[in-house]
Formats: structure tokens, C-alpha cells, sequence
């Protein structure tokens, strides 16, 4: 079988340039003469695999030294807990935006650890909106404000940050890294799962400003941000092979012109697919125009029997994994960093002729 267009929300699509170099090395890295996989991570061979990431990873989110960049294990989900208990303690004040199931499943963390308020939510219209926050919801008592900044599975994103004053701003990036432009100096700590735009499964970044980072010895060692920084992220064994693939998506999306060029491209990639949607009688998008993610386009057919067959013969035509997350329903196309443009044009020809096929 060919290769096929892969929408998946995650783990997702590699560019193919990167799945060849992988390939290339995989046996013999850099001539010598064994594999990443085989790699011990306290050699000057894994420092440089982790050196040059990290670096890069500064470089391309333009922060500068007061961040430290970490990759860690457990993926987003572990960090839902491990920030609460690092930045904040149990009868402390903490503030979340729900716009999802991933920021309710991190209020639902949040909570067990500290005294966790809710300020805005879009629950009201399942989701498909982004609220407005002004910085007078912002109790300037609180330890931070959590917001997820791409909801992976409702297809909307932040186009700005709210402002929060002196509390620091905490942002679940899993599905957004890398892709649109925002400016991380404006948060305390951004995270999530390497696996969407920034490589394999395994590993999980986080980029937190030093002065969140303190010494706390009633929490354990491997949720201690103090602990896992002075590590340089090797406090016990990193997910060697999986940050190695992180270091050559950096790479891959310096070639492309950093997250500027990137941001554009995104734009322009589920532009195609938006304006086909709004286009359409057949199709509706489920998200709020405003605050549509570039990264994940959700929308309906008219029935759901439709949206069954739509999966079913886009797979017969080398196109996987358009079936919405079961919390939204519906479709769901993910045009992350590696989506090549004829993924994009394949996947609009494809809606277009169904349209046609099975118009009521
Ligand atoms: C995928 C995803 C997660 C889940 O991360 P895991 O690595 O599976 O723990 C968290 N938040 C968002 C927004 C995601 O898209």
C-alpha cells in the first residue's frame, strides 16, 4: 500500500523528510555504529541529542534564559497534576478556563490539589467558542490561570491571549506548538505532548520561566520542576528516542522558515477546508468563525450515517483517521505542521465529490 494521508489528531503525521533521515540513521547514528534506540542516556551522544533540542526549542518559541525547556514523560495529561502542586499550594487560589474536555480534565486535576475556580467556560454551546476574558476575572491572588490553547477535539483556538496582570498564564499547547505564532514570553509555562506537531510519542515538553521553578521537597522528585530543570531533563531516563525525533522536527521546522512561516502556512492550509465548509449547504463547521483552530477543523454532514460513510470511503481512498474525537462527534480533519499541501488539496476534492455524490 502507499503512503497515506494521515489526519489523525494525535500521534499524527511526521513530515517524510524527517521518517527518512530516521530511517537512514536508524542502525548506525551518525556512523557510530548503533542506534539512538540503543543509546545510553549519560553519554555526550544523548547530551547533544538534548542539548541541541533544547536550544532549538528556545530559539523557535524566541524565549530567552529566564525559560528553561524540559522534556519530560507522562505526557500532557501528567502535567494537568504536576503544575498545581508545583505552583501552588492546597488552600491556594487557581484559575481555569474550560473549553474542552482536555482544560476540564485539568480543572479536574487542579482541583484535588488546590482551590481551583473556574472563571469562564463555553459548556453553554458544547464547546465551540472561546470566552472573552478581561483581566478584571482575574483575581490577582491567584497562584495562575490555566487556559488550553488549542482545543484539540472542538476545533477552536486562541487568536488572543487574555491579559492577566501580574498572575501568571499557563497554556496547554499540545496541538498548537509550533504552529501559530503566539508570543510565549507572555506565559509563566506552556506544555504538552510532543506527539501532535513536534514529533513521536514518548516525550512531553514544558517551557517554564525560572521564577516559577522553586525547591519544594514535600512533593516527589519526578513532579518536582526544580528537581527535573536541575536535571537538564535527565534526572532519570528521558524518552531517548522520542526526543531525538523532537530535535529533528526542530530542525525541520527551522527549514520552513520558523513559526512565522508556519503560522502562515496553517492559515492558508484550513482556509482551503473553511472555505469549503462555509461554501457548502452540505457541510457546517462546528466552531465559532472567530475562533476556529488552524490546526483542527471539526464540521458535520448532514446526517450522521454520512458522517460514518464519509470516514469509511475517505480510508478507501488513502485518507485516515477524518472521525471527529467521540467528545465532539461529527469530523474532524488535524492539518498539523506535517500535513503537506496535497494532503490538504486531496482531502478538499475528496469533500467535494462526496457532496455531489450524496447531496438530499
Ligand atoms: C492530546 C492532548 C493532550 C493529551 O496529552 P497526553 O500526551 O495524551 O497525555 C492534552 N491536551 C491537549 C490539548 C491535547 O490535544
Amino acid at each position: 500500500m502507499d503512503r497515506v494521508f494521515n489526519y489523525s489528531a494525535g500521534p499524527s503525521c511526521l513530515p517524510i523528510e524527517v521518517l527518512e533521515e530516521v530511517k537512514r540513521d536508524l542502525l548506525n547514528y551518525k556512523n557510530k555504529g548503533f542506534s539512538v534506540l540503543e543509546m545510553n542516556h549519560r553519554t555526550e551522544d544523548y547530551y547533544e541529542i538534548n542539548d541541541e533540542a533544547n536550544s532549538l526549542m528556545k530559539e523557535l518559541l524566541k524565549v530567552g534564559d529566564d525559560y528553561q525547556v524540559l522534556f519530560l514523560q507522562g505526557g500532557g495529561y501528567t502535567q494537568f497534576s504536576t503544575f498545581p502542586i508545583n505552583l501552588a499550594e492546597s488552600d491556594d487560589l487557581t484559575l481555569y478556563v474550560k473549553t474542552g474536555n482536555f482544560s476540564t480534565k485539568a480543572y479536574n486535576e487542579g482541583k484535588k490539589f488546590t482551590n481551583a475556580k473556574v472563571i469562564a467556560t463555553s459548556e453553554d454551546k458544547n464547546f465551540s467558542y472561546i470566552p472573552k476574558i478581561t483581566k478584571d476575572m482575574v483575581d490577582q491572588n491567584a497562584k495562575y490561570l490555566h487556559i488550553c490553547v488549542n482545543n484539540t477535539a472542538f476545533g477552536t483556538c486562541y487568536n488572543t491571549l487574555p491579559d492577566t496582570g501580574d498572575v501568571p498564564l499557563i497554556g496547554d499547547m499540545s496541538s498548537i506548538i509550533l504552529a501559530k505564532n503566539y508570543d510565549i514570553k507572555k506565559f509563566g509555562m506552556i506544555y504538552g505532548g510532543v506527539q501532535k506537531n513536534l514529533g513521536a510519542a514518548g516525550a512531553t515538553f514544558v517551557v517554564i520561566k525560572n521564577d516559577l521553578i522553586k525547591e519544594n521537597d514535600k512533593i516527589a522528585s519526578m513532579s518536582s520542576y526544580k528537581i527535573l530543570a536541575d536535571g537538564k531533563s535527565i534526572f532519570n531516563t528521558p524518552p531517548v528516542f522520542s526526543v531525538y525525533i523532537v530535535g529533528l522536527m526542530l530542525k525541520w521546522v527551522k527549514k520552513q522558515g520558523g513559526v512565522e512561516s508556519l503560522d502562515k502556512i496553517a492559515k492558508e492550509k484550513s482556509k482551503i477546508i473553511y472555505d469549503l465548509i462555509d461554501n457548502s449547504k452540505f457541510y457546517k463547521g462546528t466552531a465559532n468563525v472567530y475562533d476556529r483552530s488552524p490546526m483542527n477543523v471539526t464540521f458535520l454532514t448532514p446526517s450522521e450515517d454520512l458522517d460514518i460513510k464519509f470516514v469509511k470511503e475517505a480510508k478507501e481512498n488513502g485518507m485516515i483517521n477524518l472521525k471527529g474525537h467521540k467528545a465532539a462527534g461529527g469530523l474532524r480533519a488535524s492539518l498539523y505542521n506535517a500535513m503537506p499541501l496535497e494532503g490538504v488539496n486531496k482531502l478538499k476534492e475528496f469533500m467535494n465529490k462526496f457532496e455531489r455524490d450524496n447531496k438530499v
